[in-house]
């Protein structure tokens, strides 16, 4: 094994840096077995579907693609004309961090960008954002895109969905929601899943399953199935229908039927709440967001995240509102955030 083999220790800079949690490699490994109808033909991708169904508590329409800005993009290029626009927050990741792949995969839309405190839409920004030009000269809005939990570790409660749903029907705005972190969201609120989806509005979600343990994929949902006429179609141009489908589906069916899910991004949220109680312990250390769910935001002086960086420990520092971030994830431990958090205690002292 040569040294750039050697396995990372626990990190805090993404979820994704966590392997396959053993509930969804179980279920890929099950499924490694004897053949299977190709391109989403195979029973595990049926099942799938409809334990989806089950989990929403409503007949929606599924669909499966590798990552989450394929899916955001082709999800919102399916409710979008090329002259329309999207209404989303300054930090959303279908902003900040997909390259241009909403307005490429749309050929034109313009995303109109709405603030709102800790990287949640204002109701009044969005009303704000549509009004301000109602004429043909500007793209008109047709689509309000929430990330639920937000790109700064922020859930929205079920208050707010349903002020920002009033938003939408009153401006006949289409709701998409991005669900990387859907699973977090959800422990977070201890709500059922139709709760904070379709009974609050939103016509097509893009739900994670890599950053929840999956080893890849994410799935789109769409509540109106009406919606979702010919996105097959869209899935395939993109190079988005897999041809193994069963490999992306069948993890799936591991964490649903297990309810790992869930439990693992309470985990994970649970993490983040011991790393954010013990940082904010440290003098010098502020915490910029509240912790709802998988992320810790915190504002520390560059010395100390330069010398964390010289202890090896990886994090970003990019992200949403610029200050570190430290992300949990299934996989994350009580030693790793002990280690962590020893270290901040340490650097910060001297
Ligand atoms: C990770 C993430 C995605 C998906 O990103 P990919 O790297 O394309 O899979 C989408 N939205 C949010 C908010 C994310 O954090």
């Amino acid at each position: 094994m040569s040294s750039s083999d050697q396995v990372l220790k626990n990190q805090f800079a993404s979820d994704n840096y966590s392997g396959i949690c053993p509930e969804a490699f179980a279920a890929l490994n099950e499924a490694n077995q004897g053949f299977a109808n190709a391109y989403g033909e195979d029973d595990y991708t049926a099942r799938a579907c409809n334990l989806l169904r089950d989990f929403f508590e409503i007949d929606c329409q599924v669909f499966f693609a590798f990552n989450g800005t394929a899916s955001n993009s082709l999800a919102l290029a399916s409710l979008c004309q090329s002259y329309h626009s999207i209404i989303s927050h300054e930090l959303a990741h279908i902003e900040t961090d997909e390259c241009g792949a909403v307005e490429f995969f749309s050929n034109g839309i313009k995303l109109l960008l709405a603030d709102g405190e800790h990287g949640k839409v204002d109701p009044k920004a969005v009303e704000h954002t549509v009004l301000r030009r109602t004429d043909i000269h500007y793209p008109k809005p047709q689509v309000l895109s929430l990330t639920q939990a937000t790109e700064v570790g922020t859930v929205y409660s079920m208050d707010e969905l349903d002020a920002l749903q009033e938003v939408a029907r009153k401006y006949n705005l289409r709701m998409h929601m991005d669900g990387a972190r859907f699973s977090n969201a959800l422990a977070s609120l201890k709500c059922s899943p139709k709760e904070i989806t379709w009974k609050a509005g939103v016509d097509v979600l893009t739900l994670g399953g890599t950053k929840a343990g999956l080893p890849v994929g994410e799935a789109i949902v769409f509540f109106k199935k009406e919606l979702a006429e010919d996105f097959g179609y869209r899935c395939k141009q993109a190079g988005q229908l897999a041809s193994k489908m069963r490999f992306l589906t069948a993890p799936w069916i591991g964490i649903l039927e297990s309810g790992a899910f869930l439990d693992r991004a309470g985990h994970a949220n649970r993490c983040a709440q011991k790393l954010s109680d013990a940082l904010v312990e440290i003098p010098g250390v502020e915490l910029v967001h509240p912790t709802q769910a998988n992320a810790v935001f915190v504002q520390m002086p560059e010395s100390l995240i330069e010398a964390l960086r010289g202890r090896d420990w990886r994090f970003y520092t990019f992200i949403g509102s610029g200050h570190a971030r430290f992300m949990c994830n299934w996989a994350t431990t009580e030693a790793d955030i002990e280690a962590l958090a020893a270290d901040v205690r340490e650097l910060a002292a001297v």
